[in-house]
């Protein structure tokens, strides 16, 4: 099966995805469509066949995966299409699933595939139409040539704390070009995206209510990669510092457009309440996805120690007829479903926008990590010794499972995030 069968150009997937905005609900439901199983089982029948036999070998060398990424864009796993219509869908839920599948093969390679996401969620949420059609496609690349792009936030002195962002985009009328000086510290895909989005300050004294986002357009002199980052899991996954010296840009690469801009800041200077931060808004939307993510991880390594857990034998006997085995399986389990269940009521809230507050992002994302931390520790714990070793994929999964309390929001700032939902106190 192939999404991309039908000959939709990115102009009509985006199409698709504002129409499918406007749509009514449909009621939150645990029954999955014909059309969502399909998918699901296409993506895990990649993740089993293709993703998770490279898994080790990727894992191994640290680099991009790129014959796996050509291979999901040649069945049209990888592309601004298969992307869209996955978000298109109408209850929130086909992207969450796509995910999870796809990171139960292997998450370092599963980043690989969705890095690019983070960028495009960016460009989409923020840019105008035509930004839309020109910059989503070169995201990706062909299906012969695929691309990766990155979404740089991250600063060494601006992680959790958003506002502190140095980087400073300077408009220069004269030439219609901004120019953007900064370090921007682990970015996914950092330095090998052929299209960078860069959130920017463009008034210090503003804090992050001056930030925006700009796009980097290929190749643009000033935009390069710095230390790439040696990492603790998801080692298929490329991160590195990125480098912004004088680097120019069209007027036209500012997400949203001047106008807009100039709006929003006339508003902070009036003493107005502005309309939210660029890089906030597109964490907020892509958090239940990344919880999905985690799933897939926490699921994948339970399914194996279930397995093992009934092979070996221990005092003659499968270790699982113990209970301390079977009870600790049959947590993992619970808990896994119950990561899974926050992850889509928040999807579901986030496609339908009836009332979502935030928190119930910061919720799935918060208990998909941590379930994700736990459960691939467990796993580890049963498989004994073997599971301590690289030659069972439970210890790669476990250094994978880490990042999922860190990134997009650590678990503390989740935290934050909800404990100001539910008390309308400003906890610091
Ligand atoms: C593999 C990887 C990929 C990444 N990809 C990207 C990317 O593509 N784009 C991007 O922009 N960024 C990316 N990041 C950066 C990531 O988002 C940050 O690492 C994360 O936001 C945390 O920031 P920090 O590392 O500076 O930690 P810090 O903010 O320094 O936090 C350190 C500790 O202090 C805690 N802490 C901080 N403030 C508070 C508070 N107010 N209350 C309680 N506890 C607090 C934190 O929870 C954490 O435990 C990536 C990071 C990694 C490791």
């Amino acid at each position: 099966m192939s999404i991309t069968d039908d000959s939709t150009t990115a102009e009509e997937a985006a199409a698709a995805v504002t129409a499918g905005n406007e749509s009514d609900a449909p009621p939150f439901s645990l029954e999955l469509s014909q059309d969502q199983q399909d998918i699901r089982d296409w993506v895990h029948g990649f993740a089993e066949n293709v993703v998770r036999p490279a898994a080790a070998e990727w894992d191994e060398r640290e680099e991009t995966p790129w014959p796996v990424i050509q291979e999901a864009a040649k069945i049209g796993l990888y592309g601004f299409e298969s992307l869209a219509q996955f978000f298109a869908d109408p209850s929130g839920l086909q992207l969450p699933i796509v995910n999870e599948e796809l990171f139960w093969g292997d998450a370092g390679i599963g980043m690989s595939i969705m890095g690019t996401a983070l960028a495009v969620a960016a460009i989409f949420g923020q840019g105008t139409g035509e930004q839309v059609g020109e910059w989503i496609p070169q995201c990706f690349g062909s299906e012969e040539d695929p691309a990766v792009a990155s979404f740089c936030s991250s600063e060494p002195d601006a992680g959790s704390d958003v506002s502190a962002i140095r980087t400073t985009a300077r408009y220069d009328e004269a030439k219609d070009e901004w120019v953007i000086n900064g370090q921007k510290a682990w970015a996914t895909n950092g330095g090998i995206a052929k299209v960078h989005v860069v959130i920017a300050s463009v008034d210090r004294e503003l804090g992050s209510r001056a930030h925006a986002a700009f796009v980097i357009p290929p190749g643009t002199p000033g935009c390069e990669q710095g230390v790439k980052v040696k990492k603790h899991g998801i080692r298929a996954s490329h991160t590195a510092d990125v480098h912004l010296d004088d680097c120019r840009v069209p007027g036209s690469c500012l997400l949203g457009g001047k106008e807009k801009l100039d709006e929003r800041l006339a508003r902070v200077r009036e003493g107005k309440k502005s309309k939210g931060q660029a890089a906030m808004q597109t964490f907020e939307a892509s958090r239940p996805t990344v919880g999905a993510q985690a799933i897939g991880i926490a699921r994948a390594a339970y399914e194996y120690a279930l397995g093992y857990a009934k092979e070996r034998e221990q005092f003659g006997k499968k270790i699982i007829e113990n209970q301390a085995i079977a009870f600790t399986l049959a947590d993992m389990k619970m808990e896994i479903d119950a990561a899974r269940l926050l992850v889509w009521r928040a999807s579901w809230m986030g496609r339908n926008a009836h009332t979502f507050t935030n928190a119930e992002g910061s919720m799935s994302k918060l208990k998909a990590g941590e379930v994700a931390v736990w459960s691939t520790e467990r796993a580890m714990q049963i498989l004994g010794g073997n599971g301590y070793t690289r030659e069972f994929p439970v210890e790669r999964m476990a250094r994978d499972a880490k990042i999922y309390t860190v990134f997009e929001g650590t678990s503390e700032i989740q935290r934050i995030v909800i404990s100001r939902a539910i008390s309308g106190i400003h906890i610091r």
